[in-house]
């Protein structure tokens, strides 16, 4: 009894502090379309089932990278999860977007004598149909699981390389907002350690894919996942201090305000270069 009581608070304090992230940070309202990008994971599966609970309007969208022993299974799930909820599922591939699967296009690529690691090509992409689609379904935000661990090994990895501007855009609100071609991306498990996460959904017995993917691996990343995982078993909280402390620091740093940003030449996406990361990278595939 006492262990269920528990569990339930747990899972109640877990909702409630991204409830206040939503509040706080102005992620979205109740009058927004809210598309939430699944992957069938544990994160995002929480993220998906929390929104819901609350009583946002939002819809699934999932892409298939067409990874062996990952892609189907994370298909399968969010399938009958979202048939469950009543919740509208979008599927995209990278086979009917591009022609291939992740791995083809790395083998492509390297076979062309361009050193890109499978992650980044993934995340590329995926980030690149997610966008493209967030603006043909007229979306107000498109919400990812980004949770508190990975917010504060990317405030370390832009530490380690001197990269103060993308530490400025680090927050659970993308900053770049007054565009047409880009839908605002937020993440509400921004405070959220990963944890807890992998908690509320043992607790609440919801249907997750717990493997990590077979095809990440992204080297830098992982050295820094690990130190803190060390670093917050003696000094617990380390995690939570370093978000906390970088964005008291994007507070008090005067910023220009994002204006409209310049767009890709081919597609249209949103891009600081003439032509964006996709397309460079799907040039570079074909030609
Ligand atoms: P990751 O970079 O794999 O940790 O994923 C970060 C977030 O991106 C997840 O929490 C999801 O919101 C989103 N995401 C990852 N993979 C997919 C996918 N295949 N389809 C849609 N969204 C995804
Ligand atoms: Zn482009």
């Amino acid at each position: 009894m006492e262990k269920k009581k528990s569990k339930s608070r747990s899972s109640f304090l877990l909702e409630k502090k991204v409830r206040r992230t939503i509040r706080e940070y102005g992620l979205f309202t109740h009058k927004d379309k809210i598309g939430v990008a699944v992957s069938g994971g544990k994160d995002s599966s929480a993220l998906l089932s929390i929104l819901k609970k609350l009583n946002y309007n939002i819809m699934a969208l999932t892409i298939n990278s067409h990874i062996p022993n990952y892609n189907a299974k994370n298909l399968r799930i969010l399938t009958k999860v979202t048939k469950e909820q009543n919740i509208p599922l979008k599927i995209y591939s990278f086979k009917e977007e591009f022609g291939y699967t992740l791995a083809q296009i790395q083998k492509r690529l390297n076979s062309k004598g361009y050193d890109y690691q499978s992650c980044m090509i993934c995340g590329i992409l995926k980030r690149h149909i997610m966008n493209k689609y967030s603006k043909k379904l007229r979306l107000d935000a498109v919400a990812t699981g980004h949770n508190l661990d990975d917010a504060a090994q990317t405030t370390l990895m832009n530490v380690f390389r001197n990269d103060f501007n993308l530490s400025l855009r680090q927050k659970p609100i993308s900053g770049v907002i007054k565009t047409k071609s880009f839908v605002r991306r937020v993440k509400p498990l921004f405070f959220v350690p990963e944890a807890d996460l992998k908690r509320y959904c043992k607790d609440n017995k919801l249907e997750v894919n717990f493997d990590t993917c077979p095809s990440s691996g992204g080297a830098f990343r992982g050295i820094f996942k690990s130190m803190l995982n060390k670093f917050e078993k003696d000094h617990p909280s380390v995690k939570h201090n370093i978000v906390k402390y970088q964005q008291t620091m994007i507070k008090n740093v005067k910023t220009q305000e994002y204006g409209e940003i310049e767009t890709c030449t081919n597609c249209d996406e949103p891009s600081s270069t003439k032509l964006c990361k996709a397309c460079t990278l799907i040039d570079k595939l074909k030609n």
